[in-house]
């Protein structure tokens, strides 16, 4: 950071790292919670908005890369991963976030969600999970309980068991693994700035209730017990997963790791890759 960008980012407050779109999500979504924090996080940080990127997929909680401050790809669904790696590798000066939800991240991402834990690039994954296809108008998720009722297209429940997203993160390898609700702004703010902080790829599971579609989540806030504590033994965190009933928040796993860099390969320039694809008619 130079200095002219150090005198510039001391006047910026958390409201500064927000866009000036107004969310469009139905008033009381657990979004808005996520929005103010990744604001709060940003601005503890002092990331200039320009270094700072946030790449989506596409649902309701996708839509916060349009909210924050900072540049911005509102992309394809399930496929924000594999374009934040490529940013990460391609620009390691940015500082690179990406968001989405449990459709859009578990299912249709799901193979990329795998492969970014063990591929260990640098950057940071917010899941907002609400367990329901909420843009689409309420199916199940990958991470619906079996017995959940209230989707027309799954009246008496998926018969599937839920996905456990921590775990997923554990077994395949991610080097930084928390879980955050969206109603508890300053753990989640706290956390999100660690993940962003973290020299790896860090992914927070998100606990954001979807309060149209799934109006009994609001209950959500009894529930959350925040007793997660880190550790870097991979044993006990999967212990503690096990035992885990889904509501205890902080940070589970945060272990070092070194983290995949484009300099592991050889550098290929643009004119190269456009000479070794070219189509002779
Ligand atoms: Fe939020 Fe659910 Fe409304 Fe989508 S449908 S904006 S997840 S409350």
């Amino acid at each position: 950071m130079n200095s002219a960008s150090a005198i510039e980012l001391n006047v910026l407050s958390a409201n500064d790292y927000k866009s000036d779109y107004k969310p469009v999500w139905c008033p009381g979504c657990g979004d808005f919670g996520v929005l103010n924090a990744v604001a709060k996080a940003l601005a503890a940080l002092e990331l200039a908005p320009e270094n700072t990127a946030m790449v989506a997929g596409i649902g309701c909680s996708s839509r916060l890369a349009a909210y924050v401050n900072a540049y911005g790809l509102h992309g394809v669904h399930g496929r924000a991963l594999p374009v934040a790696t490529g940013l990460k590798v391609a620009r390691p000066d940015l500082t690179v976030i990406a968001a989405g939800g449990d459709g859009d991240g578990f299912s249709i991402g799901g193979n990329h969600f795998l492969h970014a834990c063990r591929r260990n690039v640098d950057f940071t994954y917010l899941v907002m999970d609400n367990s329901v296809y909420g843009m689409t108008k309420g199916q199940a998720s990958p991470t619906t309980e079996c017995d959940w009722t209230g989707s027309k297209l799954s009246p008496t429940g998926t018969h599937q068991p839920a996905l456990k997203p921590l775990e997923l993160a554990l077994t395949a390898g991610a080097p930084f693994i928390a879980r955050a609700f969206s109603n508890a702004p300053n753990e989640l703010a706290r956390i999100i700035a660690e993940a962003i902080a973290f020299p790896g790829f860090a992914f927070v599971q998100i606990l954001s209730p979807c309060i149209t579609y799934r109006p009994e989540q609001l209950a959500w806030k009894k529930r959350i017990h925040a007793d997660l504590e880190p550790t870097a033994d991979r044993r006990e965190a999967m212990l503690t997963l096990l035992d885990d009933d889904g509501f205890g928040t902080g940070i589970l796993y945060r272990a070092e790791r070194s983290s995949w860099r484009g300099e592991h390969f050889n550098t290929i320039e643009p004119a190269q890759l456009a000479q070794a694809f070219e189509v002779n008619a």
